[in-house]
């Protein structure tokens, strides 16, 4: 790149990214606007971002030879999901390829052992917990119940995931490397986004307020700012700071924390990449996440963080009850609602809890966002025919 009084000649860079779901969507989506040729590694040609990027390969991103081969001639790559062959990512970056987390970031989110054991090496606050071989590790341990249970590697939006609120709960746990975790006293579930370039600088998005369906697990509702105290916002910040330092890799990174009554803080888990808590930065914010990770990875100055306006931001799921071709029921009623964005992520096909798209409300008043969210709710079924 050359810089000259302020204005920067860049030229056409090759990006990849592994995964093609609704975040590799919007990835490409806020790609249009700069100079960069787009690739995508996915296993599913009709995934939601096959048709916006400018290559597309069919091909596993949990093997070895396909991401080494998909990524040997660009010159960086980024993940839209963690579970990706990282040996193949190591490689590529030892020859020059950047890789959007550093590969070894990867390693220690994508095992939740791991990321456990980084958050005590580091100090951040996060709930207690011991390392479990299988469920009868966890009779050691009933002075830690109840607690939750959580499979070291390849659980993903709560599947991984056994409370373990008596003994008589033991028979739930996993019979593989896991974390048995103390259960917190959780008020609030928070997400902080923070971006943090190549020369270590960072920005911080307001934090957000996550709301989840109790039977799915999967996010409902996320309001934007969260309604916490000033205090606490500072321990949130400066946690979430003290996360993404250590990993000395640039990126972009959602970190999630749960709040007591009492304002303490504790980090449960984090996401190195774009993110479903971060999907209201789209409109409602003057920078978005997508387009923040793009300036990151092109080598531009970091974007503004600030809420142009508060919002609230909904997920579509697949309903209960159907599994196929899928079917927007209320969807002109949902368009005709104001101050709503829809985002269909173009998936043919339903079944239950699946992410299908998301609608962002922008609104200075909140009880016109809670309002407006429980509406959005009412209006969409997705369904079979
Ligand atoms: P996943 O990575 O599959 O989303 P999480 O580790 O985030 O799984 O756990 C899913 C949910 O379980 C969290 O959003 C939270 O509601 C609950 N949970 C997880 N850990 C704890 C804990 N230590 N105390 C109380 N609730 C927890």
């Amino acid at each position: 790149m050359v810089y000259c009084a302020g204005i920067i000649f860049a030229p056409m860079q090759k990006i990849g990214i592994l995964g093609g779901g609704q975040l590799g969507k919007m990835l490409l989506q806020a790609a249009a606007n700069y100079p960069v040729e787009t690739f995508i590694l996915e296993n599913d040609a009709n995934c939601p971002a096959a048709h916006l990027c400018h290559h597309f390969t069919k091909g596993d991103i949990k093997n070895f030879d396909a991401v080494y081969a998909f990524g040997k001639n660009l010159d960086a790559i980024t993940i839209e999901i963690e579970n990706v062959n990282v040996e193949a990512l190591e490689k590529l970056s030892q020859e020059g390829v950047k890789v959007f987390p550093h590969p070894s970031v990867l390693k220690t989110i994508k095992n939740k052992i791991l990321q456990k054991e980084y958050y005590k090496q580091h100090e951040i606050p996060s709930p207690e917990f011991i390392i479990t071989k299988n469920r009868n590790d966890i009779q050691q341990a009933l002075h830690l119940l109840p607690a939750v249970h959580k499979i070291g590697e390849g659980g993903y939006d709560g599947k991984g995931v056994q409370f373990i609120e008596t003994e008589k709960d033991i028979e739930h746990g996993f019979e593989a490397p896991s974390v048995l975790e103390k259960m917190f006293p959780i008020e609030k579930e928070i997400a902080q986004m923070v971006a943090i370039n190549e020369k270590g600088e960072t920005a911080l998005y307001p934090p957000v307020e996550m709301v989840f369906d109790p039977v799915l697990n999967l996010l409902n509702f996320q309001y934007c700012p969260a309604s916490v105290a000033e205090k606490t916002r500072w321990k949130i910040e400066a946690i979430a700071l003290s996360v993404v330092r250590n990993f000395k890799s640039p990126g972009l990174f959602a970190i999630e924390m749960f709040v007591d009554k009492e304002g303490n803080v504790m980090v449960n888990e984090t996401a190195p990449r774009v993110h479903n808590s971060g999907h209201h930065t789209i409109e409602a914010h003057y920078c978005s996440q997508f387009d923040m990770l793009w300036r990151i990875m092109l080598g531009y100055p970091l974007g503004h963080t600030d809420a142009i306006v508060p919002s609230v931001m909904v997920n579509l799921l697949g309903a209960e009850g159907y599994q196929g071709p899928a079917v927007y029921e209320g969807l002109n009623e949902l368009l005709q609602l104001e101050n709503a964005f829809v985002h269909i992520y173009g998936k043919t096909q339903t079944k239950p809890g699946r992410k299908m798209g998301h609608v962002t409300i922008l609104s200075h008043e909140k009880q016109e966002l809670v309002h407006q969210a429980a509406k959005v709710k009412q209006l969409l079924t997705i369904k079979t025919d």
